[in-house]
């Protein structure tokens, strides 16, 4: 049995076992219920091997996550906790997968997408290809407590968010706007100087100062178009739940496109009874298997989170029949906690976002953030973000 294969073979029969007694493969004693009334859920008299209060989100929420553990240790909310955390990262120009400096569609427009759940009272919000909108986690949590939708798209959620005193701004960095026109240039006759220009080699280059790390960098994304996003998690010492996801979603994306992000039950979902989950990643691949849904049922059924999440990641990974020459043209993490404080994190491809380090995702459990290596399925380096 290869590698793949043996996985696969693992993952299915614990899911499998799993589904048949959850009780019994992880030592824990549970009260199994009828999922559709009321009553002892599962998860329920288990001994806690979590720590509370927690917040986790992908790599890239490392530096943000102080400030969501301050608000947790304050008694404050968790979604308030898990927005201030990636309201960091939106801000910051330097990060290219979120809000503000985000990379632009296919035609130089940043268009955002983002979800929130709130465990305590079960709601939720979302907004998808927003425009001119910086925090659009914070307009997500807007939607959810200011209307009676859960989902508001395009202009529409540009329109709510400045009724709503959100700023309108261009959130085309100096940096990402080069980047977009080094793309254009290398994908387009028509935005390159001709062959009659004395420019017409070095254009690129000149775009960046011939800068030779900008330029190598210009280059990657251009070749291999980026996804990026953070999800973010936090559970209090009550064992309360909710979460959040934000992204510019997929660089030079034709402008509509939306990936998982938005999408309740994929790129995030949250059952306070249970726990939460969200993803990085592709988003499309994640669509097609409602990753953060799918995880919080299995971990509902008694599956630890970095199991449930290498379970989502099989699921992937079985629509391409392993086919890895397939898989290699993307990335994809989810990442999970449950509401005991226990968490986990999983991906495809051993490679993570920094080059030369694994798959890692953010910890902040009291002690300083760190990095933990995510689960991976396949020991090897696929996708190059
Ligand atoms: N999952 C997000 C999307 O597909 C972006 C990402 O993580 O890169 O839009």
């Amino acid at each position: 049995m290869d590698r793949w294969t043996r996985r696969k073979f693992f993952l299915t029969s614990l899911a499998g076992s799993a589904f048949a007694g959850a009780g019994r493969l992880f030592g824990k004693t549970l009260e199994v219920t009828d999922g559709n009334r009321p009553g002892p859920r599962l998860l329920g008299p288990a001994p806690v091997a979590g720590t509370r209060p927690l917040i986790i989100s992908s790599a890239n929420g490392l530096n943000a996550l102080d400030k969501g553990m301050q608000i947790l240790k304050g008694g404050g909310d968790t979604l308030e906790a898990a927005v201030a955390a990636v309201t960091v990262v939106e801000d910051d120009p330097n990060d290219d997968s979120v809000g503000y400096g985000g990379l632009p569609n296919e035609e130089g427009e940043v268009e955002l997408d983002a979800s929130v759940m709130h465990g305590p009272t079960r709601r939720a919000g979302s907004v998808a290809s927003v425009r001119r909108i910086k925090n659009v986690s914070r307009l997500a949590k807007t939607v959810m407590e200011r209307t009676n939708h859960v989902m508001i798209v395009g202009d529409g959620a540009r329109r709510f968010g400045l009724a709503e005193g959100f700023e309108e701004m261009n959130l085309l960095t100096e940096h990402s706007r080069k980047i977009w026109l080094a793309w254009k240039a290398k994908t387009s006759f028509n935005w390159r100087p001709g062959t009659d220009s004395p420019e017409w080699k070095e254009h690129v280059a000149a775009l960046f100062d011939y800068d030779a790390e900008k330029i190598a960098y210009a280059m990657r994304v251009i070749t291999s178009p980026p996804t990026g996003t953070i999800n973010c998690l936090a559970v209090n010492a009550k064992g309360e739940v909710s979460g959040t996801t934000t992204t510019s979603g997929l660089a030079w994306k034709i402008p509509g496109r939306v990936g998982d992000s938005p999408v309740i039950g994929a790129g995030l979902f949250v059952d306070g009874e249970v726990g939460g989950a969200g993803s990085t990643g592709k988003g499309e691949e994640n669509i097609k298997i409602c990753g953060g849904h799918t995880i919080v049922e299995m971990m509902r059924k008694g599956m630890k989170p970095d199991d449930a999440c290498l379970e989502a990641v099989g699921r992937v990974v079985r629509n391409y029949n392993g086919d890895k020459k397939k898989l290699t043209t993307f990335h994809l993490y989810f990442y999970a906690v449950n509401r005991d404080g226990e968490y986990g994190s999983a991906s495809l491809w051993k490679n993570g976002y920094e080059e030369g380090k694994g798959a890692m995702f953010a910890v902040h459990d009291g002690t300083p953030a760190r990095l933990v290596p995510c689960k991976t399925f396949f020991d090897e380096i696929g996708h190059e973000e």
